[in-house]
Protein backbone atom coordinates (compact mmCIF):
# COMPACT_ATOMS: atom_id res chain seq x y z
CA UNK A 1 0.00 0.00 0.00
CA UNK A 2 1.43 3.21 -0.51
CA UNK A 3 2.27 5.40 2.38
CA UNK A 4 -0.21 8.33 2.41
CA UNK A 5 1.60 10.74 4.98
CA UNK A 6 4.36 12.81 4.95
CA UNK A 7 5.88 10.73 8.35
CA UNK A 8 4.90 7.42 6.29
CA UNK A 9 7.16 8.98 3.56
CA UNK A 10 10.08 9.70 5.44
CA UNK A 11 10.06 6.46 7.31
CA UNK A 12 10.26 4.86 3.57
CA UNK A 13 12.57 7.10 2.60
CA UNK A 14 15.41 6.26 5.29
CA UNK A 15 14.24 2.34 6.00
CA UNK A 16 15.67 2.24 1.72
CA UNK A 17 18.80 0.09 2.18
CA UNK A 18 20.58 2.78 -0.94
CA UNK A 19 20.25 5.00 1.26
CA UNK A 20 21.47 3.18 4.34
CA UNK A 21 24.18 2.38 2.05
CA UNK A 22 24.40 6.44 1.86
CA UNK A 23 24.08 7.13 5.49
CA UNK A 24 26.57 4.32 6.58
CA UNK A 25 29.58 6.34 4.75
CA UNK A 26 28.24 9.47 6.34
CA UNK A 27 28.59 8.47 9.53
CA UNK A 28 31.75 6.84 9.07
CA UNK A 29 33.42 10.30 7.98
CA UNK A 30 31.34 12.96 9.59
CA UNK A 31 33.51 15.58 6.75
CA UNK A 32 32.04 13.54 3.94
CA UNK A 33 30.05 15.19 1.42
CA UNK A 34 26.33 14.78 2.00
CA UNK A 35 24.50 16.22 -1.10
CA UNK A 36 24.05 12.95 -2.75
CA UNK A 37 21.63 12.47 0.27
CA UNK A 38 20.44 15.59 0.17
CA UNK A 39 19.63 15.17 -3.67
CA UNK A 40 17.71 11.88 -2.89
CA UNK A 41 15.42 13.60 -0.50
CA UNK A 42 14.94 16.19 -2.60
CA UNK A 43 14.09 13.77 -5.59
CA UNK A 44 11.86 12.19 -3.19
CA UNK A 45 9.75 15.54 -2.98
CA UNK A 46 11.00 15.33 1.15
CA UNK A 47 13.34 18.27 1.08
CA UNK A 48 10.97 21.25 1.78
CA UNK A 49 8.30 20.10 3.64
CA UNK A 50 7.11 23.27 5.33
CA UNK A 51 7.29 25.48 1.83
CA UNK A 52 4.64 26.70 -0.91
CA UNK A 53 4.31 23.62 -3.48
CA UNK A 54 5.02 26.33 -5.92
CA UNK A 55 8.42 26.29 -5.09
CA UNK A 56 8.57 22.61 -4.62
CA UNK A 57 7.21 22.39 -1.54
CA UNK A 58 4.30 20.94 0.25
CA UNK A 59 2.80 23.11 2.25
CA UNK A 60 3.13 20.68 5.47
CA UNK A 61 4.02 23.45 7.78
CA UNK A 62 6.64 24.26 10.38
CA UNK A 63 5.91 20.55 12.72
CA UNK A 64 7.10 18.25 8.99
CA UNK A 65 10.31 20.38 8.67
CA UNK A 66 10.94 19.57 12.27
CA UNK A 67 10.46 15.66 11.47
CA UNK A 68 12.65 16.05 9.22
CA UNK A 69 15.35 17.59 10.62
CA UNK A 70 14.74 14.98 13.64
CA UNK A 71 15.10 12.27 10.78
CA UNK A 72 17.89 13.46 9.50
CA UNK A 73 20.19 13.77 12.80
CA UNK A 74 18.29 10.79 14.34
CA UNK A 75 19.66 8.19 11.16
CA UNK A 76 23.27 9.69 12.27
CA UNK A 77 23.43 12.15 8.91
CA UNK A 78 25.07 15.75 8.71
CA UNK A 79 22.59 18.05 9.30
CA UNK A 80 24.25 21.47 9.07
CA UNK A 81 24.23 21.75 5.33
CA UNK A 82 20.19 21.42 5.52
CA UNK A 83 19.85 23.86 8.61
CA UNK A 84 21.94 26.14 6.41
CA UNK A 85 20.10 25.72 2.99
CA UNK A 86 16.79 25.08 3.70
CA UNK A 87 16.03 26.79 7.46
CA UNK A 88 18.32 29.90 7.04
CA UNK A 89 18.83 30.60 3.25
CA UNK A 90 15.67 29.08 2.27
CA UNK A 91 13.11 30.59 4.56
CA UNK A 92 14.88 34.08 4.54
CA UNK A 93 13.91 33.81 0.20
CA UNK A 94 10.40 31.99 0.87
CA UNK A 95 9.58 35.13 3.50
CA UNK A 96 11.29 38.02 2.14
CA UNK A 97 12.63 37.70 -2.09
CA UNK A 98 10.99 38.93 -4.63
CA UNK A 99 9.11 36.94 -6.75
CA UNK A 100 11.71 36.56 -9.57
CA UNK A 101 13.80 35.53 -7.46
CA UNK A 102 12.47 32.80 -5.82
CA UNK A 103 11.09 31.47 -8.68
CA UNK A 104 14.80 31.09 -10.07
CA UNK A 105 16.20 29.18 -6.52
CA UNK A 106 13.68 28.06 -4.20
CA UNK A 107 12.59 25.32 -6.62
CA UNK A 108 16.40 24.46 -6.97
CA UNK A 109 16.86 24.25 -3.42
CA UNK A 110 14.29 21.86 -2.63
CA UNK A 111 15.29 19.92 -5.49
CA UNK A 112 18.62 19.23 -3.86
CA UNK A 113 20.31 20.34 -6.97
CA UNK A 114 21.75 23.87 -5.38
CA UNK A 115 22.72 24.54 -1.93
CA UNK A 116 23.49 27.44 0.34
CA UNK A 117 25.67 28.84 2.80
CA UNK A 118 25.33 31.59 5.42
CA UNK A 119 28.09 34.43 5.64
CA UNK A 120 26.87 36.65 8.65
CA UNK A 121 29.64 36.21 11.19
CA UNK A 122 32.74 38.62 11.20
CA UNK A 123 36.03 37.66 13.45
CA UNK A 124 34.78 40.63 15.70
CA UNK A 125 31.11 40.17 15.12
CA UNK A 126 29.43 37.00 15.74
CA UNK A 127 26.79 37.71 18.58
CA UNK A 128 26.74 41.26 17.75
CA UNK A 129 26.30 41.56 14.11
CA UNK A 130 25.69 45.36 14.64
CA UNK A 131 29.97 45.01 14.47
CA UNK A 132 30.45 43.43 11.18
CA UNK A 133 32.73 45.41 9.05
CA UNK A 134 32.14 43.99 5.67
CA UNK A 135 31.09 47.13 3.36
CA UNK A 136 29.54 46.93 -0.18
CA UNK A 137 29.51 50.08 -2.81
CA UNK A 138 26.79 50.69 -5.28
CA UNK A 139 28.19 49.39 -8.51
CA UNK A 140 27.12 51.93 -11.26
CA UNK A 141 25.07 49.34 -13.17
CA UNK A 142 23.04 48.10 -10.66
CA UNK A 143 23.91 45.84 -7.38
CA UNK A 144 26.97 46.46 -4.96
CA UNK A 145 30.19 45.56 -5.05
CA UNK A 146 31.08 43.87 -1.81
CA UNK A 147 34.63 43.22 0.33
CA UNK A 148 36.11 42.09 3.67
CA UNK A 149 36.06 38.86 5.18
CA UNK A 150 33.65 36.61 6.57
CA UNK A 151 34.24 33.36 9.10
CA UNK A 152 32.65 30.34 10.97
CA UNK A 153 30.91 29.29 7.69
CA UNK A 154 30.48 25.88 7.19
CA UNK A 155 30.20 23.77 4.61
CA UNK A 156 30.87 26.37 2.19
CA UNK A 157 32.55 25.00 -0.65
CA UNK A 158 29.77 22.50 -0.52
CA UNK A 159 27.31 25.60 -1.44
CA UNK A 160 26.85 27.13 -4.71
CA UNK A 161 26.00 30.57 -3.10
CA UNK A 162 25.92 32.22 0.32
CA UNK A 163 23.45 34.27 1.86
CA UNK A 164 25.92 37.68 2.71
CA UNK A 165 24.73 40.33 4.72
CA UNK A 166 27.14 43.86 4.49
CA UNK A 167 26.99 47.07 5.45
CA UNK A 168 26.14 50.49 2.48
CA UNK A 169 26.55 53.61 3.05
CA UNK A 170 22.95 55.17 3.59
CA UNK A 171 23.74 59.12 5.34
CA UNK A 172 21.38 57.68 8.27
CA UNK A 173 22.96 57.22 12.10
CA UNK A 174 20.19 54.76 13.43
CA UNK A 175 22.54 51.67 14.65
CA UNK A 176 20.16 49.48 12.45
CA UNK A 177 20.47 51.36 9.76
CA UNK A 178 22.67 50.71 6.65
CA UNK A 179 22.63 46.75 6.59
CA UNK A 180 22.14 44.88 3.07
CA UNK A 181 21.59 41.27 2.37
CA UNK A 182 22.57 39.47 -1.09
CA UNK A 183 22.80 36.08 -2.36
CA UNK A 184 26.55 36.02 -3.51
CA UNK A 185 27.56 33.23 -6.05
CA UNK A 186 30.22 31.49 -4.30
CA UNK A 187 32.04 31.43 -7.62
CA UNK A 188 32.29 34.89 -8.42
CA UNK A 189 35.28 36.59 -9.27
CA UNK A 190 36.62 37.80 -5.95
CA UNK A 191 35.67 35.10 -3.47
CA UNK A 192 38.02 33.14 -1.75
CA UNK A 193 37.43 30.49 0.74
CA UNK A 194 39.92 29.15 3.40
CA UNK A 195 39.62 26.25 5.37
CA UNK A 196 39.88 26.85 9.22
CA UNK A 197 40.59 23.78 11.23
CA UNK A 198 38.65 23.38 14.19
CA UNK A 199 38.55 20.68 17.13
CA UNK A 200 34.76 19.40 15.43
CA UNK A 201 34.52 17.36 12.80
CA UNK A 202 33.21 19.75 10.16
CA UNK A 203 35.51 22.71 9.11
CA UNK A 204 34.68 26.43 10.00
CA UNK A 205 35.40 28.69 6.74
CA UNK A 206 37.02 31.94 6.18
CA UNK A 207 35.92 33.93 2.91
CA UNK A 208 37.59 36.82 1.71
CA UNK A 209 35.61 38.97 -0.66
CA UNK A 210 37.41 41.86 -2.60
CA UNK A 211 35.23 43.36 -5.21
CA UNK A 212 32.22 40.55 -5.39
CA UNK A 213 29.51 41.49 -7.18
CA UNK A 214 26.22 40.66 -5.72
CA UNK A 215 23.64 41.06 -8.96
CA UNK A 216 20.42 43.70 -8.18
CA UNK A 217 18.43 40.38 -9.07
CA UNK A 218 19.86 38.98 -6.13
CA UNK A 219 19.20 41.51 -3.38
CA UNK A 220 16.81 40.67 -0.36
CA UNK A 221 15.06 43.29 1.22
CA UNK A 222 15.98 47.44 0.77
CA UNK A 223 19.36 47.69 1.01
CA UNK A 224 20.17 49.76 4.12
CA UNK A 225 17.07 48.57 5.67
CA UNK A 226 17.74 44.49 5.84
CA UNK A 227 18.59 44.44 10.00
CA UNK A 228 14.89 43.16 10.77
CA UNK A 229 15.54 40.02 8.24
CA UNK A 230 19.14 39.47 9.21
CA UNK A 231 18.40 39.23 12.81
CA UNK A 232 14.92 37.64 12.34
CA UNK A 233 16.28 34.70 10.07
CA UNK A 234 18.53 33.43 12.97
CA UNK A 235 15.08 32.25 14.54
CA UNK A 236 14.01 30.11 11.57
CA UNK A 237 17.12 28.12 12.92
CA UNK A 238 16.15 27.94 16.41
CA UNK A 239 14.24 24.88 16.20
CA UNK A 240 16.16 22.73 18.63
CA UNK A 241 15.57 19.28 16.54
CA UNK A 242 19.78 19.70 15.56
CA UNK A 243 20.18 19.57 19.12
CA UNK A 244 17.70 17.22 20.48
CA UNK A 245 19.06 14.44 18.00
CA UNK A 246 22.94 14.55 19.40
CA UNK A 247 21.56 15.02 22.84
CA UNK A 248 19.62 11.38 21.90
CA UNK A 249 23.06 9.61 20.32
CA UNK A 250 24.91 10.71 23.39
CA UNK A 251 22.29 8.95 25.77
CA UNK A 252 22.29 6.15 24.02
CA UNK A 253 25.90 5.90 24.01
CA UNK A 254 26.18 6.30 27.64
CA UNK A 255 23.23 3.70 28.17
CA UNK A 256 24.71 0.95 25.35
CA UNK A 257 27.97 1.51 27.36
CA UNK A 258 26.63 0.53 31.14
CA UNK A 259 26.77 4.02 32.31
CA UNK A 260 24.70 3.55 35.41
CA UNK A 261 20.83 4.44 34.65
CA UNK A 262 20.67 7.15 37.77
CA UNK A 263 23.02 9.21 35.73
CA UNK A 264 21.01 9.08 32.86
CA UNK A 265 17.72 8.68 33.44
CA UNK A 266 17.49 12.07 34.76
CA UNK A 267 18.47 13.83 30.82
CA UNK A 268 16.07 11.13 29.30
CA UNK A 269 13.44 12.96 31.48
CA UNK A 270 14.92 16.18 30.49
CA UNK A 271 14.80 14.91 26.79
CA UNK A 272 11.16 14.15 26.29
CA UNK A 273 10.44 17.17 27.78
CA UNK A 274 12.92 19.61 25.42
CA UNK A 275 11.29 17.71 22.19
CA UNK A 276 7.47 18.13 23.92
CA UNK A 277 7.99 21.50 24.02
CA UNK A 278 10.38 22.02 20.91
CA UNK A 279 7.49 20.03 18.73
CA UNK A 280 4.65 22.74 20.65
CA UNK A 281 6.50 25.53 19.54
CA UNK A 282 6.80 24.34 16.04
CA UNK A 283 2.87 23.46 15.94
CA UNK A 284 2.50 27.10 17.20
CA UNK A 285 4.32 28.56 14.67
CA UNK A 286 2.14 26.65 12.23
CA UNK A 287 -1.01 28.70 13.98
CA UNK A 288 0.55 31.55 14.82
CA UNK A 289 3.89 32.77 13.36
CA UNK A 290 7.48 32.10 14.36
CA UNK A 291 7.86 34.04 17.40
CA UNK A 292 11.84 35.28 18.11
CA UNK A 293 11.47 34.70 22.07
CA UNK A 294 10.06 30.80 21.25
CA UNK A 295 12.75 30.17 18.95
CA UNK A 296 15.06 31.20 21.50
CA UNK A 297 14.25 29.49 24.33
CA UNK A 298 13.55 25.80 22.55
CA UNK A 299 17.53 26.71 21.48
CA UNK A 300 18.39 27.43 24.76
CA UNK A 301 16.65 24.39 26.16
CA UNK A 302 18.12 22.09 23.69
CA UNK A 303 21.13 23.13 23.17
CA UNK A 304 22.36 23.01 27.12
CA UNK A 305 21.03 19.84 27.29
CA UNK A 306 22.81 18.31 24.73
CA UNK A 307 25.93 19.86 25.68
CA UNK A 308 24.96 18.00 29.08
CA UNK A 309 24.88 14.82 27.59
CA UNK A 310 28.12 15.43 25.53
CA UNK A 311 30.38 16.18 28.86
CA UNK A 312 28.38 13.16 31.03
CA UNK A 313 30.01 10.87 28.30
CA UNK A 314 32.90 12.48 28.09
CA UNK A 315 33.30 12.56 31.86
CA UNK A 316 31.67 9.04 32.48
CA UNK A 317 33.06 6.88 29.40
CA UNK A 318 36.66 5.36 29.95
CA UNK A 319 37.36 3.85 26.52
CA UNK A 320 37.78 6.53 23.60
CA UNK A 321 35.31 5.78 20.60
CA UNK A 322 34.27 7.55 17.68
CA UNK A 323 30.88 8.97 18.79
CA UNK A 324 32.94 9.72 22.28
CA UNK A 325 35.16 11.68 20.42
CA UNK A 326 32.86 13.66 18.29
CA UNK A 327 30.89 14.28 21.64
CA UNK A 328 33.91 15.85 23.43
CA UNK A 329 34.35 17.76 20.10
CA UNK A 330 31.53 18.89 19.36
CA UNK A 331 30.13 19.90 22.93
CA UNK A 332 31.95 23.54 22.90
CA UNK A 333 30.27 24.83 19.49
CA UNK A 334 26.43 23.68 20.93
CA UNK A 335 26.27 26.66 23.02
CA UNK A 336 27.65 29.39 20.66
CA UNK A 337 25.78 28.34 17.14
CA UNK A 338 22.38 29.76 15.97
CA UNK A 339 23.47 32.49 18.90
CA UNK A 340 25.23 32.31 22.35
CA UNK A 341 23.57 31.07 25.72
CA UNK A 342 23.72 34.62 27.12
CA UNK A 343 22.49 36.54 24.39
CA UNK A 344 19.24 33.75 24.49
CA UNK A 345 18.67 34.21 27.55
CA UNK A 346 18.58 38.51 27.32
CA UNK A 347 16.26 37.69 24.36
CA UNK A 348 13.82 35.37 26.23
CA UNK A 349 14.17 37.71 29.38
CA UNK A 350 12.84 40.67 27.45
CA UNK A 351 10.61 39.38 25.59
CA UNK A 352 8.13 38.84 29.20
CA UNK A 353 6.30 42.45 29.11
CA UNK A 354 6.73 44.61 31.93
CA UNK A 355 3.30 43.66 33.49
CA UNK A 356 3.85 39.72 33.28
CA UNK A 357 4.64 39.40 37.16
CA UNK A 358 2.40 41.75 38.58
CA UNK A 359 -0.39 41.21 41.21
C1 LIG B 1 29.11 25.01 14.86
C2 LIG B 1 28.98 26.45 14.46
C3 LIG B 1 28.53 26.77 13.19
C4 LIG B 1 28.42 28.11 12.77
N1 LIG B 1 28.02 28.38 11.49
C5 LIG B 1 27.99 29.67 11.07
C6 LIG B 1 27.65 29.97 9.69
O1 LIG B 1 27.38 29.07 8.89
N2 LIG B 1 27.64 31.27 9.31
C7 LIG B 1 27.92 32.29 10.17
O2 LIG B 1 27.86 33.45 9.74
N3 LIG B 1 28.27 32.04 11.46
C8 LIG B 1 28.32 30.76 11.91
N4 LIG B 1 28.69 30.48 13.22
C9 LIG B 1 29.08 31.58 14.08
C10 LIG B 1 28.14 31.82 15.21
O3 LIG B 1 26.93 32.39 14.80
C11 LIG B 1 28.89 32.71 16.21
O4 LIG B 1 29.97 31.93 16.68
C12 LIG B 1 28.06 33.12 17.35
O5 LIG B 1 27.14 34.09 16.91
C13 LIG B 1 28.92 33.69 18.48
O6 LIG B 1 29.66 34.78 18.02
P1 LIG B 1 31.23 34.94 18.32
O7 LIG B 1 31.92 33.72 17.84
O8 LIG B 1 31.65 36.25 17.79
O9 LIG B 1 31.35 34.93 19.90
P2 LIG B 1 30.98 36.13 20.89
O10 LIG B 1 29.66 36.66 20.55
O11 LIG B 1 32.12 37.08 20.93
O12 LIG B 1 30.89 35.36 22.26
C14 LIG B 1 32.03 35.06 23.05
C15 LIG B 1 31.56 34.82 24.47
O13 LIG B 1 30.87 35.96 24.97
C16 LIG B 1 29.57 35.59 25.42
N5 LIG B 1 28.62 36.68 25.11
C17 LIG B 1 28.31 37.16 23.88
N6 LIG B 1 27.37 38.14 23.96
C18 LIG B 1 27.09 38.27 25.29
C19 LIG B 1 26.19 39.11 26.03
N7 LIG B 1 25.39 40.00 25.41
N8 LIG B 1 26.14 38.96 27.37
C20 LIG B 1 26.92 38.05 28.01
N9 LIG B 1 27.79 37.24 27.36
C21 LIG B 1 27.88 37.34 26.02
C22 LIG B 1 29.24 34.31 24.66
O14 LIG B 1 28.31 33.50 25.34
C23 LIG B 1 30.59 33.64 24.57
O15 LIG B 1 30.86 32.90 25.74
C24 LIG B 1 28.79 29.15 13.67
C25 LIG B 1 29.24 28.85 14.95
C26 LIG B 1 29.35 27.51 15.36
C27 LIG B 1 29.87 27.21 16.75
Amino acid sequence: MKPTTFNDELDEFFADPMVGALIATLRDDPAADPRPLYRRLGRAGLLAPSWPSRYGGRESGQVAACRLLEAIGMAGCPDTLYVTTMQVVGTVLVEHADEALKDRLLPELAAGNRFASVLFSEFDAGSDLVGMAVEGVAEPGGGWRVSGRKTWSVHTPFADDALCAFRVATGNEHVYDGFALGLLPLDAEGVRINALPTLGAEAFHEVELTDVLIPPENLVGEPGAAWPIISGSISSERTGFDYLSRAYRWLTLADESGLDARETAPLWDRYHAARFHAYEVAERTDVFGREDADAALVKLVCSELAQRCAYLVADRLQSPRDALDVSIREAPGLTMSAGASEVLIDLVATALPATALDG
